[in-house]
């Protein structure tokens, strides 16, 4: 009995594992709320039916499965439509997997109405462990109030030996299921909230130099995979610091914050903007040759420049960026010899009189 209901908890937990990871997989996040849905109520399904597959044998005469398991927890994480989706799969798969009699068609309806009960369950507000504890109070009792009908009728065996055996390992179930899988998402939330916080700049929220790294690598790749254009700008604010001195600091910020907004206003999905330094940026811009970078880093230069930047307590000011345009393989091949480019496409920006693009 043991090494079964230990197989039934490595079921879980291998299963529970297996869909994590596919739904999380950035290759394969489900883009709509449909596709979730049914991969989850999929997955309860099968699980489902897994579980009636590798039933325990708990002595000569009793037999128990897990197979409501999943659908409360299917029903808690993901809500009513997965878990009915689930509770049909495991109603059809306990009426087609075993031979069909009264029996099998009581353990299916019972699957669904267990799948609808948790459905409406996990729609209502209460916290979610209190749901989950309604949940399995109400799995339990239809459970156990169908196999009675099943059986024609109370006997000793019933009370004493299969409803308490049952509850207590389905119990055991969504309590191991249900933990397992909550740490899994917490890790994964966690894990994508750290993903952000380093690759974001504290003080805009746009792309940090560290972001700018990594899409460099993943657009120049790209780029000389797909024989496509590759432009880096680097743009510059001119004089900003004689807006700290005559503003302070927080207008300086201010600033910055709502250059990115209009930088970010420029660039198409696809493109990618960062902070890579105090009051410097840059925009990449996938598949855009040299002509047509140095178009719209006009339009920005041009942007900016009639732009009012709003600061506290003080009239709006205007300010000027100088821009450096380098694009592969126009320019350089190599992604040093990329930014490299820019940064002295920049420089002779500057040394020519700010407020300008230079390639
Ligand atoms: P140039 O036209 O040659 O680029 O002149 P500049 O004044 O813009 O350049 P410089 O490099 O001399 O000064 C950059 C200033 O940016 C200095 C620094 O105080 C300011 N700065 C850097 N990071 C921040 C920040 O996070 N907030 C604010 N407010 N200012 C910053
Ligand atoms: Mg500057
Ligand atoms: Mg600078």
């Amino acid at each position: 009995m043991i090494k079964d209901l230990f197989t039934n908890l490595c079921i879980i937990m291998t299963f529970t594992y297996v869909i994590n990871y596919i739904m999380t997989h950035p290759r394969f996040v489900p883009r709509s709320a449909l596709i979730l849905h049914w991969t989850a109520g999929i997955s309860g399904g099968l699980l489902g039916i897994l579980l009636m597959l590798y039933a325990v044998q708990i002595n000569d005469t009793m037999i128990i499965d897990l197979r409501t398991v999943p659908l409360e927890l299917i029903a808690l994480f993901f809500g009513p439509m997965p878990a009915l989706i689930s509770g049909v799969l495991i109603g059809l798969g306990r009426v087609l997997l075993y031979d069909l009699n009264l029996a099998s068609i009581a353990g299916g309806i019972n699957a669904v109405l267990v799948a609808l009960v948790c459905g409406w369950i996990s729609t209502t507000g209460l916290k979610p462990y209190t749901k989950l504890i309604w949940m399995t109070l109400y799995t339990q009792v239809q459970t156990s109030a169908v196999i009675y009908w099943v059986m024609g009728g109370a006997h000793r065996y019933f009370w004493l030996e299969l409803m308490p055996t049952l509850t207590i390992a389905s119990c055991f179930g969504v309590f191991v299921f249900y933990h397992f899988y909550y740490h899994l998402r917490s890790s994964n939330e966690a894990l994508r909230g750290l993903r952000s916080i380093v690759s974001r700049d504290f003080l805009t929220g746009t792309g940090n130099a560290r972001h700018f790294d990594t899409q460099i690598n993943a657009m120049h790749q790209r780029a000389r995979e797909e024989e496509q254009s590759l432009s880096l700008l680097s743009v510059d604010i001119d004089y900003f610091k004689r807006v700290n001195d005559t503003y302070g600091h927080a207008a300086g910020d201010a600033v910055l914050k709502q250059l990115v907004t209009l930088l970010e206003s420029h660039a198409r999905p696809g493109d990618t903007v960062s902070r890579n330094g105090g009051e410097e940026f840059s925009l990449l811009l996938a598949n855009l040759d040299a002509a047509a970078a140095t178009d719209v880093a006009q339009r920005i230069r041009v942007d900016v420049a009639g732009h009012e930047f709003l600061i506290p307590d003080a009239s709006p000011i205007t300010l000027t960026v100088s821009i450096g345009v380098a694009s592969y393989p126009e320019h350089a091949q190599g992604l040093d010899d990329l930014i490299k480019y820019a940064d002295l496409a920049l420089y002779r920006a500057k040394q020519q009189g700010r407020n300008r693009v230079c390639h």
